[in-house]
């Protein structure tokens, strides 16, 4: 994927906060991101600054503050938009539109990719000083101040089973909020409701040149935790290139040594860089190493390469499969059931807060055009409806709605609920959720 559509450009953008930021001053020139105490940011948890945005910002688009790309900050990136309208803007639906109506299928949901800090605070960002969306949750007297009551909330009665969350930044690794939310699911009740907390826990390929001998021994800590069902996301970024190549290199290499000494399985992050990212997986993991390539966007012949060389290896779908600029990831998928006999060999994810998918629309008519700020694991059903359109119907660089009819009474028919299903069990073989 190298771009995505101008109309959820905006949004995405308009939501970022860049890395070192927390609150963002409205405004006049506005926008601008203003640092905070390394206390403070590890407190408020920021957006997921380094993992990958659908976005692809030009390089030249760089924060003045932070000196990141842009596409990690909030600055506006349409002059035509009022800057002071940031939380009040047109396109932003009320709160109570992310709790969503009946999913085109009703199987249960298990995120294998989710950023639940950054997605809180994406929410926080767009809604928590609107009164107005408060009080708009159907919840009665209930409001979101916490990430459970996030996620209690929004997936409610969703068939939400199980979340694997990630945490990847150095500052969050350290400040260590991943075990309060790890043993917060293992208390009796689990504060999570019924949702299965699960979490995996790596360095960001962005973050590379921040990996250290306290991180590892974290990783290696977190490791053992109960809740703890894999290492990453780790891999190779030569899109954005945060962190020099080599460096990258050197640091998947000793996290790849890592998991495979802990025996842990992987999440990958790999983005324009097939070769380095091949290569190192032969060269480190075992053949029958559980593996995870996350929001798998690069090519067709790249899949198949990691598909044939590890049988425990499954590709990551996530909203981004929907939209019209990547065509790559439904290839993929219509490739692995190309045969009779094949499997779909994929799982399920939303990489939330990002890649809203793009057909869950059609089923929001009351927002009227407007564009959800932030995306979530009760938005899955979309993406396994769209999974399978793409695999029954015409190319998939046409809309979801154009895909052909596909006859539910087929017993072998690929349907939303099938590929739930399916997917389902490929979560559990990966990661044992
Ligand atoms: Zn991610």
């Amino acid at each position: 994927m190298t771009t995505t559509s101008s109309r959820f450009a905006g949004a995405f953008l308009r939501r970022y906060v860049c890395e070192h930021v927390p609150t963002i001053r409205s405004g006049a020139r506005s926008l601008v991101s203003s640092h905070k105490s390394l206390p403070q940011a590890q407190k408020s948890l920021n957006l997921c600054k380094s993992h990958r945005d659908p976005i692809s910002a030009p390089r030249s688009r760089i924060c003045r503050i932070s000196n990141t790309p842009r596409s990690y900050c909030t600055y506006p990136p349409n002059k035509s938009r009022k800057m002071g309208k940031k939380n009040k803007g047109p396109s932003t639906p009320p709160s109570s539109s992310l709790i969503l109506p009946a999913p085109p299928t009703s199987k249960p949901i298990v995120d294998t990719h989710t950023h639940l800090a950054s997605t809180f605070k994406a929410y926080q960002d767009r809604y928590a000083t609107r009164t107005a969306d408060v009080n708009d949750l159907p919840t009665q007297g209930k409001t979101i101040e916490t990430v459970y009551d996030f996620a209690n909330v929004m997936y409610e009665g969703k068939a939400v089973e199980a979340i694997v969350d990630v945490w990847c930044e150095h500052t969050q690794i350290k400040s260590r909020l991943w075990k309060e939310y790890a043993d917060a699911a293992l208390d009796t009740p689990s504060k999570w409701g019924s949702m299965e907390y699960h979490f995996v826990i790596g360095i960001h390929p962005h973050e590379a040149k921040d990996y250290d001998d306290e991180v590892e021994a974290i990783l290696a800590e977190a490791a053992a935790h109960p809740r703890c069902v894999g290492l990453g996301e780790m891999g190779l970024d030569y899109h954005y290139s945060l962190s020099p190549h080599d460096v990258q290199q050197a640091v998947l290499r000793r996290q790849l040594e890592l998991a495979v000494k802990l025996n842990k399985p992987l999440t990958i992050h790999t983005r324009e860089a097939e070769e380095g990212t091949e290569r190192l997986l032969k060269e480190i993991v075992p053949k029958d190493h559980k593996i995870h390539i996350h929001c798998f966007t690069d090519s067709p012949e790249f899949a198949k390469r990691l598909l044939e060389w590890f049988p425990n290896l499954y590709i990551g779908v996530t909203g981004v499969v929907t939209y019209t600029t990547n065509a790559n990831t439904a290839q993929v998928v219509r490739e692995l059931v190309a045969e009779p006999e094949s499997k779909l060999r994929i799982v399920l994810e939303t990489d939330a807060p990002y890649m809203v998918p793009a057909n869950i629309y059609d089923s929001v008519p009351a927002i009227k055009g407007k564009r959800f700020p932030v995306c979530h694991t009760a938005m899955v059903p979309w993406t396994a409806q769209f999974v399978a359109n793409a695999i029954t119907g015409p190319p998939p660089t046409e809309p979801a709605e154009d895909a052909a009819t596909v006859d539910a009474t087929e017993p072998n028919a690929w349907t939303a609920d099938r590929v739930m299903v399916e997917a389902r069990e490929n979560a559990r073989r990966l990661y044992g959720v």
